[in-house]
């Protein structure tokens, strides 16, 4: 059975016996992603270059007449209480942020939807994509409950607002400052492709990749080192403290020749972020040349430079992430390999030769010194309905 399928059949089920009253009447999919190249470069208005995943988000639901929202999650590691109810907002009775924390990622999407007024709802949400895991289960949460409300109470359709929306409730209910890429490729992910999203003009070019000789592979490192939370702000504040420095909105704004003139004049770290987030959205929009060109080992090596500055120049990389990238490029047949997401933990993606996969997967497990998760995948499409 397709994963989306396996998703839902466990999300219908759930929802029965939450709501024994009711009939599911709407089912959609939204998916996580995995980012190829140019990471921590959205909020600094460079490219970068994701593919939407198989792994989805599932909202399943009917509408209800009590003006109230119930909403129910199945994912095990969710804080308490899984279920809850509160009243559709009003302009008087706004929702707010709270607890438990998953329902803020719900709640931001409702409280900032386009259209309305929205009826009351009941709704189970039941996901594939790892959480924490670098996957993007957040904004795969919030565009499958954005899709969701689009069929209740429809709004004027427009993909690029419903993306931004979907990171405004990650901003303000999450209080995640994150860049745009994970909602965008949740949103406008395509079967068969990466996009290369320019995140200053948000100009979304898709970049084929469909060689069946080619294998795109996700090691999940199992590890989340909990200092995620203040880091992420932290480097977006030095990157714009880089940027000002310079007298520019961004560090997309900035050569790195600039950057070089202005050393004496940096903060040494401040510099080193810099030098990140510079060199990579080059290194971004030469990997989707490379990718377009079918050059593999060319893209391969972009994406293990792509590491090395991650790991040297923006610290976010840790011990578990660096020992996977360099168990999976010891070996034959493996283009390149990175750590992928925001860091600190979660995943590492891998390209490589269909003809190595087993050999590559086979020396992580016996090398890496935690328990490894793996994924074979391939881009699919962003958020849809599912027939019921
Ligand atoms: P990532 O997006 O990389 O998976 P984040 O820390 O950004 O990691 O988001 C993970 C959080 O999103 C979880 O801790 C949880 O609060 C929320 N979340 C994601 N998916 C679900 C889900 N299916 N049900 C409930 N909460 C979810
Ligand atoms: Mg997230």
């Amino acid at each position: 059975m397709a994963e989306p399928q396996v998703v839902l059949e466990e999300a219908l089920r759930a929802f029965r016996e939450t709501y024994p009253d009711c009939e599911p009447r709407i089912a959609v999919a939204a998916p996580g992603r995995v980012n190829l190249i140019g990471e921590h470069t959205d909020y600094n208005q460079g490219f970068v270059l994701p593919m939407a995943l198989p792994m989805v988000t599932v909202v399943v639901g009917c509408q209800s007449t009590d003006g109230n929202i119930s909403l129910c999650t199945l994912a095990k590691e969710a804080d308490e209480p899984k279920r809850l109810e509160f009243p559709v907002p009003s302009e008087g009775n706004p929702l707010t942020p709270g607890l438990p924390n998953w329902a803020n990622y719900v709640k931001g999407v409702i409280q900032h939807y386009r259209a309305g007024p929205l009826p009351g709802f009941k709704a189970v949400t039941a996901s594939n994509v790892p959480l924490g895991g670098g996957l993007s289960s957040s904004a795969s949460l919030e565009v499958a409950v954005y899709t969701f409300l689009q069929q209740i109470c429809p709004d004027d359709g427009d993909l690029v607002q419903k993306a931004l929306t979907c990171q405004k409730a990650e901003h303000t209910f999450a209080s995640m400052p994150c860049g745009i890429m994970d909602q965008f490729i949740s949103v406008m992910g395509e079967a068969g492709h990466a996009l290369l999203i320019d995140c200053r003009s948000l100009q979304v070019t898709p970049v084929p990749i469909s060689d069946s000789s080619l294998v795109i592979l996700i090691t999940n490192s199992n590890v989340r080192h909990s200092l995620t939370g203040s880091e992420y702000p932290t480097r977006r504040k030095q990157c714009l403290e880089a940027a000002k420095a310079l007298g520019k909105d961004s560090l997309r704004d900035v050569s790195m020749a600039e950057l070089k003139a202005a050393k004496a004049r940096l903060d040494a770290e401040v510099y080193c972020r810099a030098h990140h987030v510079i060199s990579e959205i080059k290194r971004t929009a030469e990997g989707a040349e490379a990718l377009k060109a079918r050059n593999y080992w060319e893209f391969g090596k972009l994406m293990v430079q792509s590491h090395n500055s991650l790991r040297d120049d923006y610290n976010v990389s840790c011990r578990e992430l660096d020992e996977l990238v360099a168990v999976a490029m010891d070996g034959e047949g493996v283009y390149g390999s990175r750590m992928t997401g925001g860091g600190f933990g979660g995943c590492t993606v891998t390209l490589l030769e269909a003809a190595a996969v087993e050999k590559t997967i086979q020396r992580i497990k016996d090398n890496y010194s935690g328990t490894p998760t793996f994924h074979i995948t391939r881009p699919s499409r962003g958020a849809h309905v599912l027939q019921l």
